[in-house]
């Protein structure tokens, strides 16, 4: 396959943060060679670690770990940092179950009605799980590593050549080539820069700040999240807190953080005169909302925070980037291998743009709420009461935890776009270990003799399995895309015409 060119790599990723770690192993699946170039030489830091390295998994991206058989791994290496992980987060430590939040307001797992969830079944990505970004990220390159990505650290891209059929990247003082070459280096992307990509949105209302400090009085500050009328923050014992300023996110990098301006900030976020001893550790960020316009220049695309960027409220980022590399690897693989209909890559633009449209929006709208202002505290009142109705609880944790996505792919059966249920067949494999080859899936749970037929035409590029689920949810057939999303089903004896305009549309001729 790879004698195609006599290019060294498929494809170059720069960045090895989770999602350009997550998309190597996907295009490593696929057969392809992949370099991964790291401009960080040290994997770790004390951001990536626990208190703020935490982040929560939302529903596709543990759906995404499942299908592909890293959900286990990552939940033992989690395991051993639980721990730690119950002392950091202080919604770990309520009687109450919180399912998530919408601008620090929570919403209970006890609220939500899953019955109008129709599509789901039981399955291990159902699971509230968060993980931090070192034990993540280790994880992935370990999987990358046993694949074969190559994976150099030290290596920071700064200069770009793109031609028709290749494209060629300097990092520290070399040169690499490939036929492809996917940004996936953070939200102040040099790839997405240096490739011309137009990144649009809105400026920032607030700085941020996750600080890590020794308290003097530490009894002078509430605990769990408060909202006072100066801003926010949370504040989790002995000295874990995140904060927010309505400053315009004019501090954000303009300065070094002192223990003295955090102070400052903190005595007046939180209304008190509180003191602190020491500064261990300080981050900030902002509420930037940009997005690149498209995902894809020539033969340059991106991925993650390199194509948008918004404010971790609601920590929706990882899981958007994450969502993105499943979408484009095997996309990018089949075209790589010329087995792709024409416009195959210009769908993951397509797909995942109104994805991160949306999830801009919903930080936007996080945002207009936690204002300091007499109006925002009483939308506030008015949110907190719709999230303690049922159907309120259900629609935040809809789209919180992603159980609400899909993609436009037409008419066709509701089901059609949406992540495919985890069938559980009579032998008990569930669809989840049969998409571990990122391949293709039809399922024929009446084995139709016509679909069997159908899906030997694709027979390198799609599994045919035939045989009753122990629910079937009323359907006779699915065909399910590499990445999990159902492009076609039926609940009758299936349209076999049908099937195969599926298959032909995203498997290519
Ligand atoms: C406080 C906070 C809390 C958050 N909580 C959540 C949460 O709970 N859930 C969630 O989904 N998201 C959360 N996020 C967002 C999430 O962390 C990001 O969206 C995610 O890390 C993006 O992953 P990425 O791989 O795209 O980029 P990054 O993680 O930024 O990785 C990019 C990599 O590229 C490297 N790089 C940079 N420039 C170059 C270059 N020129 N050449 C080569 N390499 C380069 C960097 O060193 C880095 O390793 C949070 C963010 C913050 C700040």
């Amino acid at each position: 396959m790879h004698d195609q060119s006599s290019l060294p790599y498929d494809v170059v990723i720069a960045g090895a943060g989770p999602v350009g770690l997550f998309l190597a192993c996907e295009l490593r699946l696929a057969g392809l060679h992949v370099l991964v170039l790291e401009q960080a030489r040290d994997p770790h830091s004390a951001l990536k670690q626990l208190p703020f390295g935490l982040r929560g998994l939302s529903v596709p991206t543990l759906e995404a770990f499942h299908r592909r058989d890293l959900l286990e791994g990552l939940v033992a290496a989690q395991q051993r940092a639980s721990g730690a992980i119950k002392s950091a987060a202080h919604w770990m430590q309520q009687a109450r179950r919180p399912a998530g939040h919408f601008a620090g307001i929570q919403f209970y797992q006890d609220n939500i009605d899953v019955a109008k969830w129709p599509w789901r079944l039981p399955t291990p990505a159902d699971a509230n799980f968060a993980v931090d970004m070192e034990t993540l990220e280790s994880v992935l390159a370990a999987r990358a590593c046993s694949i074969g990505v190559d994976i150099r650290r030290g290596f920071g891209v700064n200069a770009i050549i793109a031609s028709d059929n290749e494209v060629s990247v300097e990092a520290a003082g070399e040169s690499f080539r490939g036929r492809w070459l996917v940004g996936c280096d953070g939200g102040r992307s040099t790839v997405r820069k240096l490739s011309g990509f137009d990144f649009v949105g809105t400026d920032p209302e607030f700085t941020g700040y996750s600080v890590e400090i020794e308290l003097a009085d530490p009894e002078k500050l509430r605990p769990g999240r408060n909202y006072t009328p100066t801003g926010m923050y949370t504040f989790a014992q002995p000295g874990t807190i995140a904060m927010v300023d309505f400053d315009g996110g004019a501090f954000h990098r303009a300065e070094p953080i002192t223990r003295e301006h955090v102070q400052s900030v903190l005595r007046n976020v939180s209304g008190t005169d509180v003191t602190i001893n020491a500064l261990r550790l300080a981050a900030t960020w902002t509420d930037r909302a940009h997005q690149a316009t498209t995902y894809r220049k020539g033969r340059v695309c991106l991925a993650g925070d390199a194509a948008h960027i918004h404010s971790p409220l609601s920590g929706q980022g990882l899981n958007l980037g994450l969502g993105d590399a499943m979408n484009l690897g095997w996309k990018l693989a089949a075209t790589i291998r010329r087995r792709a209909p024409a416009d195959l890559l210009d769908t993951y633009s397509r797909e995942r743009h109104p994805v991160g449209a949306q999830i801009l929006d919903w930080s936007r709208a996080q945002v207009a709420i936690m204002r300091p202002t007499p109006s925002a505290r009483a939308l506030q009142a008015i949110i907190r009461d719709l999230v303690e109705t049922r159907d309120g609880a259900t629609y935040f944790a809809e789209r919180v935890r992603g159980v609400s996505l899909r993609y436009d792919l037409g008419n066709g059966h509701p089901l059609v776009g949406r992540s495919v249920p985890d069938f559980k067949l009579a032998d008990g494999t569930t669809v989840g270990e049969l998409l571990r080859t990122a391949k293709g899936l039809l399922l024929d749970f009446s084995a139709h003799a016509s679909l069997r037929a159908l899906a030997s035409r694709w027979g390198d590029r799609i599994t045919y399995v035939a045989g009753e689920a122990r629910d079937r949810l009323g359907l006779s057939a699915v065909l399910v895309r590499p990445d999990g999303i159902v492009a076609w089903a039926s609940d009758g004896a299936g349209d076999v015409e049908e099937a195969a305009r599926a298959a032909a549309r995203w498997f290519g001729d």
